[in-house]
């Protein structure tokens, strides 16, 4: 009797101790609960605020002249509680200057002269600009007057740039096919907990973008197309009548339609014949703009069903050199994508009118745009796509910081990733593939690198930890997390957070925090060892006890990480089974559980395998009945 009181109450201060668990908070995110900016049931506040913009931008390009000239007008709202006495405008041209902290060694072709400020007026006044100081991809911007909580100031800004040499996320990727990207000046965040985001661009990072109204005029000569973020608003104007026809026609069509040749782009039959032709693109609420234009890709386009609800039909575009076989494939891998994210996993209407998929020299996203390298094996390029297109969720339509938290967006379209790769290719290949690829090299470079814990800020990392990290390590996370939950309960939850916070900034916490309400669970066991903590993946058969009819199996955690794993049981008489535990058995004590194998059978072996949640040291993950 008191021995059985003192166990009940051991296990009750040890469930207790594991439950009240609290997950580190920076102390300016303590400041923002203070301010009731965000919430500690993980929603926005109702203090919550962020600021807009709305940009009209003018661009010229005239291939093989590698000089893009801008003319912007911005009107800048200020939604915080502050007077702002500057602004920071954000000049990620400026990472190709010689000059410029990047991330790693370049070659020189990437370099450039950066970008040119040639006219700034605030409020229509002119101003000379002085340009950055230390910084390179950003530049303080005094204002004449503070800005005002609740007001606006219209900027006027003329700029011109040198695309780069090297195809890569943005530049040439050939002498007359550009990738415009990160080419415009902007003003950067200013959010509720962190200020100014003043990170250099150092070419690793990707986003961290205000939600803004974009009307993006771009120039090129005559039998240049033009392919980009928004909704193409006077194709009529542009395009030629038979052309104007097959991309309406591709609105409605699940075929994938050849709007253009490169031999009739150029000839002359697809753009209108003018000395030049302005393409314009709208769209609304949406963190950035890219464009890609030539004048030899062939462009194919069809569409997809992703609301059932609405019947809406997104428009899926490929814009290619006609000797890359994968793109010739590429809408219809990508309306593959649209459909799945949209029906299956996260099962959130794709978000956006379009998507295109243009060949360029990297594997990137950006808003209804990616920005593809060609690849000889046309599995690994429709994988590569769906990686991308994935980003349409995380980063873009829930406004991630990914500077400082890549693994919020890298983890969630690594997740995704997988799961589209279930579908596609079947479990078994998908899962060759994600350990092959997103878990391999992490989980076999024994270095204390490794083992950083993820929550770590992104921009403090070099590689291989910022790739660990923000990718197979978090994505093997939020997959442990669906085993935990199931299905059903880890979509309720991740539905509850994706509507929360799309179009806004969430932070990790807000994520955590909203698993947790809307599980009805507290789950920081579970976020602070596979997040907060130095962990890895580690399992180990202790010992094995049999009791009557009964089997005891002791586990231990060495790694720290409550993975799921499969207990592979082979009896005596050459029978086996396959017990699968969710990390729910960490729960309670995160160094050692026990394991109840229930059974009439002798048992001959017993052995730990993780599947996709590879273990470190698999020496001791076997116990044979000696
Ligand atoms: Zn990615």
């Amino acid at each position: 009797m008191i021995r059985k009181l003192l166990f009940l109450t051991l296990c009750t201060f040890l469930f207790s101790n594991v439950q009240a668990q609290q997950l580190y908070q920076p102390r300016n995110l303590k400041q923002a609960y203070e301010n009731g900016t965000r919430s500690q049931d993980g929603a926005p506040g109702q203090n919550y605020w962020q600021n807009t913009g709305d940009y009209t931008i003018n661009i010229t390009a005239t291939p093989p002249d590698r000089t893009i000239r801008g003319a912007e007008h911005i009107t800048y709202v200020n939604n915080s509680p502050d007077s702002l006495k500057m602004l920071v405008i954000d000049l990620f041209q400026n990472n190709h200057k010689p000059t410029a902290p990047r991330n790693g060694g370049t070659s020189p072709d990437y370099l450039t002269p950066g970008v040119h400020i040639d006219s700034l007026a605030i409020n229509g006044q002119d101003h000379q600009w002085h340009g950055g100081r230390r910084a390179a991809t950003w530049s303080p911007l005094q204002l004449p007057k503070p800005l005002a909580p609740g007001d606006s100031v219209q900027l006027s800004i003329g700029w011109h740039y040198k695309v780069s040499k090297r195809p890569g996320r943005e530049g040439q990727i050939d002498s007359t096919t550009y990738y415009l990207a990160y080419f415009y000046p902007r003003v950067a965040v200013y959010d509720d907990y962190q200020g100014w985001d003043t990170i250099e661009f150092t070419g690793r990072q990707e986003f961290y973008s205000d939600f803004n109204d974009y009307t993006v005029h771009v120039t090129v000569p005559k039998n240049y197309i033009v392919w980009g973020t928004g909704t193409l608003e006077n194709p009529q104007k542009v395009l030629q009548a038979e052309a104007l026809n097959r991309f309406q026609q591709s609105k409605s069509s699940d075929k994938t339609i050849r709007i253009g040749t490169f031999e009739q782009v150029r000839s002359g039959q697809i753009t209108a014949q003018n000395d030049r032709n302005t393409w314009t693109f709208t769209s609304s609420n949406i963190p950035d703009v890219a464009f890609g234009l030539s004048d030899h890709y062939d462009w194919d386009a069809a569409s997809v069903l992703v609301n059932d609800k609405t019947n809406r039909r997104a428009s899926v575009q490929a814009a290619y050199n006609d000797t890359s076989a994968d793109f010739h494939q590429m809408v219809q891998y990508a309306r593959n994508a649209l459909d799945f994210y949209s029906h299956q996993w996260p099962e959130v209407p794709y978000p956006y009118p379009k998507t295109t998929e243009f060949q360029g020299g990297a594997g990137m996203e950006y808003p209804m745009m990616v920005n593809d390298a060609s690849y000889s094996d046309p599995a690994f390029a429709r994988f590569v796509a769906e990686h991308e297109i994935a980003h349409t969720y995380f980063p873009f339509y829930m406004g991630i910081d990914e500077s400082r938290y890549a693994f919020m967006d890298e983890g969630w379209a690594t997740t995704l990733e997988y799961l589209i790769g279930i579908h596609d290719v079947g479990k078994e290949s998908a899962t060759k593939l994600f350990k092959q690829f997103r878990v391999n090299r992490w989980i076999h470079n024994p270095s204390p690198l490794s083992d950083l814990p993820i929550i770590t800020p992104a921009d403090m990392l070099s590689d291989p930890a910022y790739g660990d990290n923000a990718y197979g390590k978090a994505a093997l996370g939020y997959l442990a997390m669906k085993d935990l939950l199931g299905d059903q309960l880890f979509k309720k939850c991740l539905h509850t957070y994706m509507d929360r916070w799309h179009g806004k900034h969430p932070s990790p916490w807000d994520f955590f925090y909203s698993f947790n309400d809307a599980s009805g669970r507290n789950l920081n066991w579970f976020w602070k060892s596979w997040y907060f903590d130095n962990s890895y993946i580690d399992l180990a058969i202790d010992n094995v006890k049999k009791l009557g009819g009964k089997y005891s199996v002791t586990l231990k955690n060495i790694g720290g990480m409550p993975a799921p794993v499969d207990m592979k049981v082979t009896y005596q008489d050459g029978s086996t089974d396959v017990l699968h535990q969710t990390p729910e058995i960490w729960k309670n004590n995160l160094d050692q559980t026990t394991v109840a194998i229930n059974t009439n059978k002798d048992i001959q072996s017993i052995k730990l395998d993780g599947s996709i949640w590879m273990d470190a040291d698999t020496s001791n993950n076997m116990w044979t009945n000696k």
